[in-house]
């Protein structure tokens, strides 16, 4: 990774520390997610009846001590906390999240492990960070796609991004991309492996062989009837690409597609969306020239708390077709 060795000025590159504490952060916590993955990892199950396991953990806290080491005041709003891990009957499972963590961290405790992990259980305030550890923990654990996903919110507005997706293919080498956005300064990708950053940017007006949509693996995460029928009513004739996380946002800042839809589950009319799942992916593909709203052409709404009560859906494009989808989400 090509990392400054002296601090810039942030009068010169604003967020230039948060970029290089968070992308550090990231890598370590993919290694760590992949270490994981390669023992085949167990999943356990939420209040909420979603899976969760020890690479979750592990990553939220790596993350998590990162952020806290560089940036005491910074709240982090995370997807997971230690509440479970604390308990007597799971001492088994916190020292395989310890010792994973030991593969980045060689020091780690079990009682800082789930410290760091509770660092994680911070508020939506006018400048807070926000984590999804393992983002598809569900791909996680099919070997599918997943992301590490890393976002600095202030004044409601999301200024930086970084997406760890450690099963991405990269093309002559081996799986694993990372994206990074700041607010201003356009978007750009590096292999995990390492190697140089290059800007991305979405699908060209004119690119009819990228013109193709992404969404959910999990029916159950949308509406893949409806998404499938808004594209086509847009002009989207090919089959979908059905991709785990927010590795969907990284296809389509990098072109590889031209619209990810994220329409809500009949199944679950109430659901709102959950903040660390879109933040940083809404600020690379932005950054790479595209556009992000909600169902109804409203901004995503980072200001208010972890869910997004005011949001429907997620609509995400290239920005010249995003005018066009959301009239033919009115329409269909
Ligand atoms: P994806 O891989 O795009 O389906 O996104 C995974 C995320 O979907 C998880 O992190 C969950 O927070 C989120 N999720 C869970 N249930 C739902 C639902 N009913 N509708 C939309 N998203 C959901
Ligand atoms: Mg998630």
């Amino acid at each position: 990774m090509p990392h400054s060795q002296f601090p810039i000025p942030n009068f010169i590159m604003p967020y230039e520390k948060e970029k290089q504490v968070a992308i550090d952060a990231a890598i370590a916590a993919a290694k760590l997610c992949q270490q994981v993955r390669l023992d085949i990892p167990e999943a356990m199950e939420k209040s909420d009846k979603s899976p969760v396991t020890v690479a979750d953990y592990g990553a939220q806290a790596v993350i998590c001590k990162a952020l806290g080491e560089a940036f005491p005041e910074d709240p982090v709003v995370g997807e997971e906390d230690a509440t479970e891990l604390r308990k007597p009957e799971m001492a088994e499972t916190l020292s395989k999240v310890t010792h994973y963590i030991k593969g980045v961290l060689p020091d780690a405790t079990p009682e800082e492990v789930v410290a760091w992990i509770d660092r994680g259980n911070g508020k939506v305030r006018s400048r807070y960070w926000t984590l999804d550890p393992i983002d598809g923990t569900k791909g996680f654990l099919r070997q599918d796609q997943y992301a590490v996903a890393l976002a600095l919110v202030e004044g409601g507005e999301v200024k930086l991004g970084v997406l760890a997706c450690p099963a991405m293919p990269v093309e002559g080498a081996e799986p694993g991309m990372l994206y990074v956005a700041v607010r201003g300064e356009g978007a750009s990708m590096a292999p995990l492996a390492g190697g140089e950053f290059r800007p991305i940017h979405v699908v060209a007006p004119d690119d009819k062989e990228n013109l193709r949509f992404v969404e959910s693996v999990e029916s159950a995460h949308g509406d893949q009837a409806a998404q499938n029928a808004v594209a086509k009513a847009a002009g989207i004739t090919a089959p979908s690409v059905r991709i785990d996380s927010q590795a969907k946002y990284g296809i389509v800042a990098s072109g590889k597609a031209a619209l990810y839809l994220r329409l809500p589950s009949p199944k679950k009319p109430d659901y709102r969306e959950n903040i660390w799942d879109h933040a940083a992916g809404a600020i690379v593909v932005e950054e790479a020239g595209g556009r992000v709203t909600d169902m109804y052409g409203k901004p995503l709404n980072f200001a208010e708390g972890s869910k997004m009560v005011n949001n429907r859906g997620v609509v995400v494009s290239n920005g010249v077709i995003h005018d066009l989808v959301l009239t033919a989400l009115r329409e269909t």
